[in-house]
């Protein structure tokens, strides 16, 4: 029976499954989609998402920004491009990653659409189904679905409140290679990663990127929030360390604005032309127009003072919900403490299944995001995420004091504490 037939008499769409590709079933929405629906309801409390507060960015001039620019170059703003991106915006970019102590020349960096694009690329090129890839424990849910579409094993590497561990990482590349298995990259975000919200220290960075060299792996350095320092700045990045083992990815995303879909990554030169290629092939070349808005944002405007001031917008939430958690979490609960970013990682008696919890908690008017999100392998049950990034500091804790009220009644029936 033709689809449409079927289509005309069952009513039901066709199931098209049979005919996609195989790599297809490895495509899935991440378990915490349909969360996200329910979270941006108003009346929920949302302490799920990531998504970067715009409330402190001035609207009047980014629109002042974006009219000079059409108005005055929008023949090249609104036309294709090169695809390894605007070679102003490739030079500004080295100025912005020269305050993390990075050293790089325009030529080797490729404008991405977004960081995200630029890990699907990386992927592309280096992952064949079944390799290895080392990621850390718990890791960023985007990441982790890109990996799993290119079919990699994901090798968890132990964290602990000062980031990624040596020694696991030792051991994870020794047990895995002695399983036969080929490992393509370590992937790590050594700077208030998501979802831990913990900051990797300089000699444990030194300490890693040796290990990854001796063992001749890339190293991944995702570096969205190291600008993002509440106290002091991060340590420098990795890639300032080593620029021939090191692939480094930036974005706009968390300083600036995520909707310009403006990342990148500096690579060893080896691996450019790879890279434009790859990107070629999906998307020609990054658009012009928010290449352009970027660049003129960066020559014209104060973009270090923006990004102080959305440091203490955050930092005021972050203080907000720790407070909080100390009042109303039970001190069976731990959390850490960034010091920088947009999450705080809880964790919770490992009787409890925040999975489970997340209906409670939306009654309760709160949403989180269950800690298995961020694991490849099903780990995470009694911990979760919380960001602090969005809401009001009065909205955050009205919403952790719902989710500790929530917290103490399943372990009340669970006979905790
Ligand atoms: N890496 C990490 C660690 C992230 O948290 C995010 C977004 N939340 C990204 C990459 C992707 O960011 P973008 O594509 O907006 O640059």
């Amino acid at each position: 029976m033709s689809s449409e037939i079927k289509r005309l008499q069952t009513g039901e769409p066709e199931n098209l499954t049979e005919r996609f590709a195989s790599r297809a079933a490895h495509m899935k929405a991440s378990e915490i989609r349909s969360l996200f629906a329910v979270a941006s309801r108003p009346d929920i409390v949302s302490l799920a998402g990531g998504m970067p507060n715009l409330s402190a960015l001035p609207m009047e001039m980014m629109a002042s920004v974006v009219q000079k620019l059409i108005l005055e170059n929008g023949q090249e703003a609104l036309q294709y491009g090169s695809g390894q991106g605007h070679p102003k915006l490739r030079e500004q970019i080295c100025d912005v990653m020269a305050l993390e102590g990075i050293r790089a020349h325009p030529d080797d960096v490729i404008v991405t659409t977004g960081s995200q694009q630029a890990l699907d690329l990386i992927s592309r090129i280096f992952i064949d189904p079944g390799d290895v890839v080392l990621v850390e424990a718990p890791s960023y849910v985007g990441a982790l679905g890109t990996f799993s579409q290119y079919e990699a094993q994901v090798v968890h590497v132990a964290m602990d409140q000062d980031g990624l561990i040596p020694d696991a990482l030792r051991q994870a590349i020794t047990s895995t290679r002695a399983a036969g298995r080929h490992i393509k990259f370590l992937y790590l975000i050594p700077n208030y990663q998501n979802p831990a919200g913990v900051l990797l220290p300089a000699d444990r960075r030194t300490e890693i990127l040796e290990i990854c060299r001796s063992a001749e792996i890339f190293v991944i350095e995702d570096n969205p929030y190291g600008l993002l320092g509440f106290d002091r700045p991060a340590p420098n990045a990795m890639r300032a360390e080593d620029s021939e083992n090191v692939i480094y990815l930036g974005s706009f995303s968390k300083t600036i604005a995520p909707g310009f879909r403006v990342g990148w990554a500096l690579v060893p030169p080896a691996l450019k032309e790879k890279l434009v290629i790859a990107s070629e092939s999906s998307i020609l070349c990054p658009s012009n127009f928010s290449q352009l808005s970027i660049s003129s944002y960066l020559s014209d405007q104060p973009w270090r003072d923006q990004i102080a001031s959305f440091c203490e917008l955050y930092r005021t939430r972050r203080d907000a919900m720790l407070e909080a958690m100390e009042q109303h979490f039970p001190k069976e609960a731990s959390w850490t403490n960034p010091e920088g970013g947009f999450y705080v990682w809880v964790t919770l008696p490992p009787e409890i299944d925040t999975k489970a919890m997340v209906p409670a908690a939306i009654v309760a008017k709160v949403a989180y995001v269950p800690g298995t999100a961020f694991y490849a392998d099903g780990f995470g049950s009694w911990s979760m995420r919380l960001s602090y990034c969005y809401p009001s500091p009065e909205r955050i804790r009205d919403g952790i004091k719902s989710l500790g009220g929530v917290i103490k009644k399943e372990m009340e029936r669970r006979s905790i504490g």
